[in-house]
């Protein structure tokens, strides 16, 4: 692997940070604050090709490679988390996806707008009773004529209030667990559809996760994603990507800490000199930069892999695994390094702290990573 990176990519990372400095950076304390939803952000993304940055032009995407996508997802998630996890969403659990395994009718239909940013995308697996266990999903689609009935309530589903396109894993054979569940698209026009309870969440607290409600929703028959009782393939092979996504916008909240801290150590005075002087200061940031940059190369391995044509999954799990960590780790010691003034809203130093914390989360818990990374060691 070629560790410099393109004229192209640098260019894009450069656009990526422009925008975040001047559209997210001003904004992102009091999207946090509010529980806004970043809309005005959400549109110049789209505008700007940051929501199909891999799509091929002729399904209105970016053409782009892997490496540039977890570059721009670095830095606006550096710019704002929870814009960065909307971006995400879009481009790897979404476009991707339909890219992948739609037909050509689908792609006109469904993803050329999705690339575009004219319309926003969401993707639907989780069920109360069904979190790491995705195959436990109940959530129905039966056929009737040349249509499906989609019934059940999904959960916990991003961007889930301002989505217009949904992707939704539903039983289509059951007691078949994951050998009978097939992918859905659904239109928010459809009728029968209802955004459910917002959820509070802890941090990322401008991106809207929410429960949605599929009460006898008809679908028509081109609706169906992939193949007949494939969708938890389609599902799992999704993720592999969308980790990529998680793990580059992990690494973007811990540069966000890193760079405050950073700066903090040669401002904040005590004993009469800047507390970067002391040597367990200087010691937190070189821990920080160095784990960043790991993560960050595992990061742009797992892309890279991508780029290739090869088989990505478990090292995109490596990647999401560490940089989730590292984020966590990162923010924590850069609320430290603040004193009590990390603990305060205005310092923002909390508020990266309380949105790394989601990385460890979603897209498969950390346990769920380990799972994914042990098994490929085993059957070796
Ligand atoms: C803010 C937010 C946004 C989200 N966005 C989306 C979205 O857009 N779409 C979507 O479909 N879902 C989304 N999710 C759901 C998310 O992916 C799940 O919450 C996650 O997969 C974990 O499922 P769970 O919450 O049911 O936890 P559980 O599966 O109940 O896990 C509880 C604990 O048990 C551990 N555990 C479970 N199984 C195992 C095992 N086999 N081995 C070891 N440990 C195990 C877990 O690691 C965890 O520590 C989102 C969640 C949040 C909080």
């Amino acid at each position: 692997m070629d560790f410099a990176l393109t004229e192209e990519q640098e260019m894009i990372r450069e656009a990526a940070r422009e925008f975040a400095e001047k559209d997210l950076v001003p904004h992102a304390p009091e999207w946090d604050r509010n529980r806004e939803f970043p809309r005005s952000a959400v549109t110049k993304l789209g505008e700007l090709g940051f929501l199909g940055m891999m799509v091929d032009p002729q399904w209105d995407g970016a053409g782009l490679d892997s490496i540039s996508y977890v570059l721009a997802m670095e830095e606006i998630s550096r710019g704002c988390a929870s814009t960065g996890v909307i971006m995400s969403v879009n481009n790897s659990l979404v476009c991707d996806p339909l890219e992948r395994f739609g037909t050509d009718q689908q792609r006109e239909i469904y993803l050329k707008p999705l690339a575009a940013g004219k319309r926003l995308g969401s993707y639907c697996l989780t069920e109360p009773q069904a979190g790491s266990d995705a195959g436990a999903t109940k959530t129905t689609a039966v056929k009737d004529g040349d249509e499906w009935i989609i019934n059940g309530v999904k959960i916990f589903v991003t961007n889930g209030a301002f989505a217009d396109t949904f992707i939704v894993y539903a039983v289509t054979d059951p007691g078949k667990k994951t050998r009978g569940i097939s992918a859905f698209l659904v239109e928010k026009e459809r009728d029968g559809f209802s955004v459910g309870t917002r959820e509070k969440t802890m941090g990322i607290r401008g991106s809207c996760t929410s429960e949605l409600i599929f009460d006898n929703v008809r679908v028509p028959d081109y609706a169906l994603l992939g193949e007949l009782n494939k969708g938890f393939k389609v599902a799992m092979i999704t993720l592999n990507g969308g980790r990529i996504g998680i793990a580059s916008q992990a690494l973007g909240i811990a540069q966000a800490a890193y760079e405050r801290s950073l700066e903090y150590a040669q401002t904040r005075k005590q004993f009469d000199v800047p507390i970067g002087t002391f040597q367990a200061i200087q010691w937190k940031l070189a821990d920080m930069a160095t784990k960043i940059q790991a993560a960050r190369l595992l990061t742009w391995e797992a892309a890279h892999l991508k780029d290739l044509g090869q088989d990505y999954s478990v090292m995109a799990a490596r990647a999401k695994l560490l940089a989730s960590r590292v984020a966590v780790e990162v923010a924590d010691e850069a609320v430290q390094l603040h004193g009590g003034y990390g603990y305060v809203e205005e310092f923002h130093v909390e508020r990266h702290y309380r949105d790394a914390k989601i990385t460890e989360l979603y897209e498969g818990t950390s346990e769920i990573q380990r799972v994914v990374i042990s098994r490929a060691l085993m059957n070796r």
